[in-house]
């Protein structure tokens, strides 16, 4: 069998049956957007990781090197954002062609540091390696757990799926450069996202979130990694999903269907909760962020998205997925 016949889903889950870790200071393994341990003194970190890679991840000719740097910290700001976690220690592994010019390979790292900064979080270390040809860059992230540890598996049937921000504006700007627009209105969304690391020190103090993923391969691959951990089904309806003026805009210059890439786009970022229904105005009231309603917890195992008649929608593609491109 070949990784694309597996998929990175199927990849991952294979390495986590072969993981044995039976160590009483680790919380939480693998499978969540952070792993958590637990340290001698009682504290809580939560640890994660990206890797990115030219070509597959960005392009050079698309965003800077200081871009490529921040946008790869900001991955790692969001899943520990994504825990309810504080960003604190950051480490980066830069694979890097000897051809590239200094001040490029610098402005990467300068990327990482300034982003990793601008969110509490510093840089300690790293390792550097010649790359043949391509740029390549492993950040991992560690954050200090906040009172309420944010889980995927914590979903609750009855709760509602609430989501921070809008959906959909990445890959909107991806779309539109890809089709040779220019002064596309949302690519700020693709080139520079924001992490919802302060949205997720406001709200975790609430205690009312019951389960938490960020945005990283669209609303309905995650949407489902959350039926998968929580062992719930989540029921979206469409036209409930927050959409950008931005994106729209976007939408029509191409003629295409924003909801397509709010539903299945990937890289926005954004908090994917559950929490009960009751919980949702004080929760608004402290996120300091539109929080949009978008569907509910269901009894079940699978994510149903539905149109404005409340039939299913058939999807083209669930999101991203590192080995069957869209899976
Ligand atoms: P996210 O999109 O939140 O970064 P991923 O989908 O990349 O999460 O990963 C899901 C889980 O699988 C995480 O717990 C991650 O640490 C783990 N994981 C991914 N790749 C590997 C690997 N090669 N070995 C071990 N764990 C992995
Ligand atoms: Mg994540």
């Amino acid at each position: 069998m070949r990784l694309h016949d597996l998929g990175e889903f199927g990849f991952i889950d294979s390495v986590r049956r072969f993981t044995h870790c039976s160590r009483a200071d680790v919380i939480l393994a693998i499978g969540d957007d952070c792993a958590v341990i637990e340290t001698s003194s009682g504290d809580r970190l939560a640890v994660t990781t990206d890797a990115m890679l030219e070509g597959r991840h960005f392009r050079l000719d698309w965003l800077t090197p200081y871009q490529v740097g921040s946008r790869a910290m900001t991955a790692c700001l969001s899943d520990v954002a994504a825990m309810g976690a504080e960003p604190c220690f950051a480490f980066v592994s830069t694979a890097l062609p000897p051809r590239m010019e200094v001040e490029e390979a610098e402005n990467l790292v300068r990327g990482v540091v300034d982003q990793a900064e601008r969110f509490g979080a510093c840089l300690l270390g790293g390792d550097t390696i010649a790359a043949h040809e391509h740029v390549g860059l492993d950040i991992i992230l560690l954050g200090r757990c906040r009172e309420h540890i944010w889980r995927r598996d914590g979903a609750c049937v009855g709760d509602v799926l609430a989501v921070t921000g809008d959906l959909g504006g990445s890959a909107a700007a991806v779309a539109a450069k890809s089709a040779g627009l220019e002064g596309i209105p949302c690519w700020h969304r693709y080139a520079a996202p924001v992490p919802r690391v302060a949205q997720a020190a406001a709200l975790n103090s609430l205690g009312a979130i019951t389960a938490c993923l960020d945005v990283s391969d669209g609303l309905v691959q995650d949407a489902g990694h959350l039926c998968e951990r929580s062992g719930v089904g989540i029921a979206i309806r469409a036209g409930l999903v927050p959409i950008s003026e931005e994106t729209r805009k976007v939408a029509q210059d191409l003629r295409s269907d924003p909801l397509t890439w709010a539903l299945t786009g990937g890289e926005d970022f954004e908090l994917l909760f559950t929490a009960p229904a009751e919980a949702m105005p004080e929760l608004q009231d402290a996120a300091g962020i539109a929080l949009t309603v978008v569907g509910e917890v269901v009894p079940g195992s699978e994510v149903v998205v539905t149109g404005e008649d409340d039939q299913p929608l058939a999807l083209q593609s669930g999101g991203w997925n590192h080995f069957g491109a869209r899976s």
